[in-house]
């Protein structure tokens, strides 16, 4: 029985006929004992399977950005009792091996911390610039004392719908437009949102959407998609007040002042204490009602 390869006759080459107890690895080239295969269907030695594996595994990591660190909270969520465990295991060898505690670290060099504290907020905002959007629009709509509220997953949903393009002008979009402005009683709700070009969004400003739509030059699907955003605005804008963007601090706006009226004239609070709580929407409206529950209390007392 020959020890080498034989031509079947078809331009391919075929392995010998395997000796007892011995398997062919493909990339090793030759027989080797049985014992170094892993899986009987694996055309490679144990450790050729491993490296094969792990360059597969390697590109499939690089093909799809962001499926490791998922892979890895999952199970970090999974099994959470394991993460306690290694990190405090973690923890008792750094302070064997003398690391500094990072609490004091940070004490004492404050300056530092503050930069390093900055510039991790930075790249999170350069990673996901949606979710950093998000957060923005909320801020902005507690300000202008918007209703409505929406998620950095909603405007990457948008994004791909308009394949990151100008809703107005299909440029490369790299900023995000309120479709009726927050200025002019615009909601911060995801449909009120569109993506659009630095350019396009500066020159719309706070100006009547409709005025603005008369010069640019959207798709089909984008013309549709303001169109029933705009239809949408008409039909919320005299909606119930307190449907509110649920981030709103009580404190910060005029909900608050009524709020402070009926409850001084109830005699229930003092300045003082309303001065100090900061409650959100929700919280407050678990924790005390709607003003129209707090009104209808305040008629019957
Ligand atoms: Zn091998
Ligand atoms: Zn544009």
């Amino acid at each position: 029985m020959p020890g080498f390869a034989l031509h079947s006759g078809l331009g391919v080459t075929m392995p010998p006929k395997a000796p007892d107890r011995m398997r062919w690895c493909k990339t090793c080239n030759q027989f080797l004992p049985a014992t170094q295969f892993g899986n009987y269907l694996n055309a490679y030695c144990h450790q050729h399977w491993v490296l094969w594996n792990r360059a597969k595994r390697q590109a499939y990591s690089k093909s799809h950005p962001g499926y490791d660190s998922a892979r890895a909270t999952c199970w970090r969520e999974a099994n959470p009792d394991k993460v306690r465990t290694k990190n405090k295991a973690t923890a008792a060898q750094q302070k064997a091996a003398g690391y500094p505690c990072l609490k004091t670290w940070i004490r004492e060099n404050p300056e530092k911390a503050r930069t390093l504290w900055r510039e991790g907020g930075r790249r999170w905002r350069e990673r996901n610039p949606e979710m950093a959007a998000a957060a923005r629009h909320r801020k902005r709509a507690r300000r202008a004392h918007a209703p409505g509220h929406h998620t950095g997953a909603e405007l990457i949903l948008l994004r791909d719908q308009f394949r990151g393009l100008c809703i107005y002008c299909q440029q490369p979009a790299d900023t995000w437009d309120h479709i009726t402005p927050m200025f002019r009683q615009g909601t911060n709700f995801a449909w009120n949102l569109a993506p659009a070009c630095r350019s396009c969004n500066s020159r719309k400003q706070c100006s009547d959407p409709l005025e603005f739509i008369k010069n640019a030059t959207p798709t089909p699907e984008g013309e549709q998609y303001i169109q029933e955003a705009l239809q949408r605005h008409a039909e919320t804008s005299e909606t119930d007040q307190y449907v509110r963007n649920p981030y709103e601090k009580v404190s910060e706006g005029a909900l608050w002042d009524e709020v402070r009226q009926v409850f001084k004239a109830l005699g229930r609070v003092t300045e003082s204490t309303l001065k100090g709580a900061k409650f959100n929407v929700s919280t407050f409206r678990r924790r005390l009602g709607t003003l129209t529950q707090i009104n209808e209390i305040l008629a019957k007392e």
